[in-house]
């Protein structure tokens, strides 16, 4: 699981989105005013000044955590700065966002091996930067993979993966929510009870999914748990 998470000053307080290894996707977005319409455009002006968190957790092994100030309005940049901090990779990202869609271009240099000679690939990391800055929003937007590849570098050998397909997933359920209610405790949940009026509303942030649990779907949950 790869999750994104930028909070800041702006009218935008929090963005996060996460993907997991199955290309299922989920995101929110929180506004400092909620019946707020932000226009602006970029980073600093919607999110302000912040940070942004980038959260990789692996099914076995190590969760980490790389962070990293949102001191540019871009977020290409912002990325460009957690990979050269995190990973030690040189990564530029160029982002473009329309109507309905909204595409992006990475270009990532892969740790140099051990017989490579250095200049030379510094020579072509520049090269393959030049031609990837002359790639403009429209083409990013409009242009098929093969065909913007192509149109950027075709003096070099390419090699076109199978595209994977990405959809939009939320993993929450019935049974997380009564764990969730069941970590906070008797003593919390009855008075959670009490206050929305013998039941308790759960809401999804991310699909808007409702979940109810009534007087005694609370009493079977927290049967067993003892008064603290
Ligand atoms: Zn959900």
């Amino acid at each position: 699981m790869i999750s994104l998470q930028a909070q800041g000053d702006g009218p935008v307080s929090m963005v996060m989105a996460e993907c997991n290894h199955h290309r299922d996707l989920r995101g929110i977005i929180r506004l400092a005013d909620p019946s707020d319409r932000p226009q602006g455009r970029g980073v600093g002006e919607l999110l302000g000044k912040g940070i942004m968190a980038i959260t990789i957790e692996p099914e076995r092994g190590e969760r980490y955590q790389g962070v990293v100030p949102m001191d540019s309005d871009s977020l290409a940049h912002c990325l460009e700065h957690y990979f050269l901090q995190s990973e030690q990779l040189k990564t530029r990202l160029w982002f473009a966002t329309g109507e309905k869609a909204c595409t992006g271009l990475m270009l990532q240099a892969l740790p140099t091996q051990k017989h490579a000679d250095p200049d030379e690939n510094r020579e072509h990391w520049e090269t393959l930067g030049t031609l990837a800055s002359t790639v403009t929003p429209e083409e990013l937007l409009d242009l098929p993979h093969a065909d913007l590849l192509y149109r950027l570098f075709n003096e070099y050998q390419l090699r076109l993966f199978e595209p994977g397909k990405l959809r939009f997933k939320c993993s929450c359920s019935r049974e997380r929510s009564a764990n969730a209610l069941f970590s906070l405790g008797r003593d919390e949940v009855e008075l959670l009870l009490e206050e929305q009026g013998g039941k308790i509303d759960i809401d999804c942030q991310f699909c808007n999914q409702h979940y109810v649990f009534t007087a005694a779907d609370v009493e079977t949950l927290l049967g067993d748990q003892r008064l603290h």
